[in-house]
């Protein structure tokens, strides 16, 4: 009773994101009412192993009771400091030592921003003052990826390259240009690694100079995995070769790791297992793990001076008001302590076998591919593996598939072209990882009799 009036209240008045409003109106929303560890129960009872993190968030895993005393604590202490006027508070400040400890190279200095968006936002701010502090005004063009996504702010849901961030908004703006993606198994320069990356390189050099050259452009953007384009994995290497084009032309390097920080992959950040330092390093989601708002920017040393010589007494004008804000960073302090006291081995276990459990779909008719990373991964469906044809759209393939994990007890990402998305929490015990497979198999296996899916099997 309670539950349905909800759905009308929800229905009336709660604007959802990226949704079909009309569609959502129909649907009605389905609700969670709890969570615990890597499990999630909804309104009608049912509990659900939580293969995506919420939004590839909760990296630590729902109620871990250390998160939320910190929380309270920080509540009841100081709720709220500013960091204008030359104030400060103390969890903010331990948070962003300890991630300038945890970031490789010089990235040494911390801004702090309510998410992932506004933190790509910021690096466009620092990247534009900075080329002027250098005397190159010029360079204000901004490189990405095709299935990039960088945020759903104005100016990063135009470094963002999915079409449905862009129809109708008028994105991109005229400064920000895109190459195409590794999307190793579908890349038309096959699927040798060197390959995939020596065109990726190629691409690169080209739209540089497509734009103007090295004198124009300002940075370009990467994700050590492409996230929320499908889970799409760059050849080993790959970013290394663009990291190394980058310096070479003297372009701002961009590690977007909003969702492979904190141990998605592996080790807190991603881009330590690539072997490289951007200039700015994103984050968000696990820094938190989803319990309260906060992302991130992790500037280079190399940057931060420049700036800050250049504005000298000036102010720098870039600031919210919720920028450092004290409960978040109590929670990131409480959710390090987590990650650094066993769960970052935990997730790499689980990740590991992850990995060898999804692995085990490939045989699977529907399976084109099977890709990823520790605890990031990603099952690409077709209806023909030679030709690597994607479901019919006509199947919906997106909303059937959760749909029907759900009825399994699993959540999961299906993304509209039948790519299964996969980010569990790293605190999930082997059963669980297990289940994840299973269930995924046994979704799998239903979507095979669906009559217009057989239809369409070669
Ligand atoms: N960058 C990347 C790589 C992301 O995956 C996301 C969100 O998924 C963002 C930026 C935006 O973060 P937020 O949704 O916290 O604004």
């Amino acid at each position: 009773m309670l539950a349905n009036s909800l759905i009308e209240l929800d229905r009336a008045h709660l604007v959802h994101p990226v949704a079909s409003w009309r569609g959502h109106e129909k649907a009605g929303v389905r609700m969670l009412t709890s969570a615990k560890g890597a499990t999630v129960t909804d309104a009608a009872g049912q509990t659900l192993i939580d293969g995506f993190a919420g939004l590839w968030c909760v990296n630590a895993g729902y109620g871990q009771d250390s998160v939320i005393e910190a929380a309270t604590r920080q509540l009841r202490d100081l709720p709220y400091a500013t960091g204008y006027f030359g104030l400060g508070s103390e969890p903010p400040i331990r948070l962003a030592a300890r991630l300038a400890d945890h970031a490789p190279g010089d990235l040494d200095h911390v801004y702090f921003t309510l998410g992932g968006s506004d933190a790509v936002d910021s690096t466009v701010r620092f990247a534009r003052y900075y080329w002027n502090a250098r005397g190159l005004p010029q360079k204000d063009q901004f490189l990405s990826l095709e299935q990039g996504y960088h945020g759903s702010s104005t100016v990063g849901a135009g470094l963002t390259a999915l079409p449905v961030f862009h129809a109708g908004f008028g994105l991109p703006m005229d400064w920000q240009h895109k190459i195409p993606s590794h999307y190793t198994y579908r890349n038309p320069a096959g699927s040798n690694p060197a390959a995939v990356t020596a065109a990726s390189v190629a691409q690169l050099r080209a739209k540089v100079a497509e734009v103007g050259g090295p004198d124009r452009v300002a940075a370009f953007y990467a994700e050590p995995i492409q996230g929320s384009g499908g889970v799409l994995v760059p050849p080993a290497g790959w970013m290394k070769a663009m990291r190394d084009v980058c310096t070479e032309l003297d372009i701002l390097f961009i590690a977007d790791e909003v969702i492979t920080g904190f141990g998605r992959t592996g080790p807190m950040f991603a881009c330590t297992e690539d072997g490289i330092v951007p200039d700015m390093l994103t984050c968000a989601k696990g820094l938190t793990s989803g319990y309260v708002p906060m992302g991130a920017v992790i500037l280079s040393d190399r940057m931060y001076q420049v700036i800050a010589d250049h504005a000298g007494a000036a102010a720098i004008g870039h600031g919210f008001t919720y920028s450092a804000h004290p409960v978040s960073a109590a929670v990131g302090l409480a959710v390090l302590d987590l990650y650094e006291g066993g769960l970052l081995d935990n997730g790499r276990r689980m990740g590991a076998r992850l990995q060898a459990g999804l692995a085990g779909l490939a045989d699977h008719p529907l399976v084109g591919d099977v890709r990823g990373r520790g605890m990031l991964a990603a099952v690409e469906l077709v209806t023909d593996k030679a030709l690597k044809t994607p479901l019919p759209a006509a199947a919906l393939p997106a909303q059937r598939i959760f749909d029907r994990a759900w009825n399994n007890g699993l959540v999961i990402r299906a993304f509209g072209n039948g790519v299964l998305g996969y980010a569990p929490p790293l605190c999930c015990t082997e059963a669980e990882i297990d289940a994840i497979v299973e269930r995924t198999r046994m979704t799998l296996d239903q979507t095979l009799e669906d009559a217009d899916v057989r239809a369409a099997l070669r």
